[in-house]
């Protein structure tokens, strides 16, 4: 028996394994290999490790947890989630069973991308999603948003920080008069048809192309694709779930705990800020509220 099985071995699980391993706790990570960001040729806006591949931070962090014997790391995907607090079971894709007192779930979120030409190609390279992580290389240079939610409006006050050359493209949404005026007022470009592809060159952006006929030259597009947790657990086990504008999250507490006994949450499945440091430092918490609910 496991005192904690993790789901999901990258940013937030790796992290929670950390922390949990030098308390000595008997530890397993599941991990199907798949961190979000791995599109992204470097990270940023991570202390210390500012411009690393994603996969070298993943790789580190898997190497360093070697010191601790405790903690076990295995390539596997969990396809199932049973039990309750001290007596959870794990059914893993190629038909094992693990047994585990506590979970910590930190399978993350996937990005669903819209069905447009040249998007998938060029997300992570100059389709991005946040400005913290890769807007300093493009900044002062033409920028773009697809309207996803109100929440774009938003965004386009906070670009501001980075470049005055601002096209928000509204992809067949409808803006108000006043909200279309304010935004106008702080000249920013309005393209109100729907996009049709993205023009590059190996996910290097050219332009976008609409269907009212436009073609926009840009340097960067950012995009907010509706996401959805990379497993179903939530619906097998009934859990507390939060709409976020592209989709939902666990419901956790200030520790991290889910809404079931037992069950914690962390990574960018428990949070709209989507970054490496929310990341691990949702992990901590969660492998405290854990690693708490078991002492004696
Ligand atoms: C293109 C892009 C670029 C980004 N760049 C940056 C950046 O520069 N800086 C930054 O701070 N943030 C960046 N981010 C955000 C960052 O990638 C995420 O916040 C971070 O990866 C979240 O970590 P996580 O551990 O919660 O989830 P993830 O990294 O998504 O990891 C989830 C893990 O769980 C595994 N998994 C899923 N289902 C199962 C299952 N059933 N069984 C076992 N394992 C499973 C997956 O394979 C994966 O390894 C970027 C995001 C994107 C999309």
């Amino acid at each position: 028996m496991q005192d904690i099985v993790i789901i999901g071995g990258s940013f937030a699980g790796l992290a929670a394994a950390m922390q949990l391993g030098r308390a000595r706790r008997r530890v397993i990570v599941l991990d199907t290999g798949l961190n979000r960001n791995r599109y992204a040729e470097a990270a940023h806006n991570f202390l210390g490790h500012d411009g690393t591949p994603p996969a070298e931070l993943l790789h580190k962090a898997r190497h360093q947890l070697q010191a601790y014997p405790s903690v076990k790391l295995v390539s596997a995907r969990a396809d199932s989630v049973s039990g309750e607090a001290d007596a959870f079971q794990i059914e893993t894709a190629s038909g094992e069973t693990i047994a585990g007192r506590r979970l910590i779930f930190s399978h993350g979120i996937v990005d669903d991308f819209p069905p447009i030409p040249g998007f998938a190609e060029s997300w992570g390279k100059t389709v991005i999603h946040c400005p913290f992580c890769h807007g300093f290389e493009v900044a002062g240079k033409r920028w773009g948003l697809v309207y996803s939610s109100p929440m774009s409006l938003h965004a386009t006050s906070l670009y501001g920080d980075w470049t005055d050359d601002i096209s928000l493209f509204l992809d067949g949404h409808s803006l108000n008069a006043e909200e279309r005026s304010r935004l106008e007022m702080r000249g920013i470009k309005i393209h109100d048809a729907r996009l049709t592809a993205i023009e590059h060159d190996k996910g290097q952006l050219r332009s976008v192309l609409l269907a009212d006929g436009a073609e926009i030259q840009l340097d960067a597009l950012y995009a907010h694709p509706r996401n959805r947790p990379s497993a179903d657990f939530h619906t097998q086990l009934g859990l507390a779930t939060k709409e976020t504008p592209t989709g939902i999250m666990l419901a956790v507490d200030d520790k991290g705990a889910t809404s079931r006994p037992g069950i914690y949450a962390a990574g960018d499945l428990v949070s709209g800020m989507h970054s490496i440091s929310f990341a691990s430092a949702s992990a901590s918490l969660a492998a405290m509220g854990a690693q708490s609910s078991m002492l004696a």
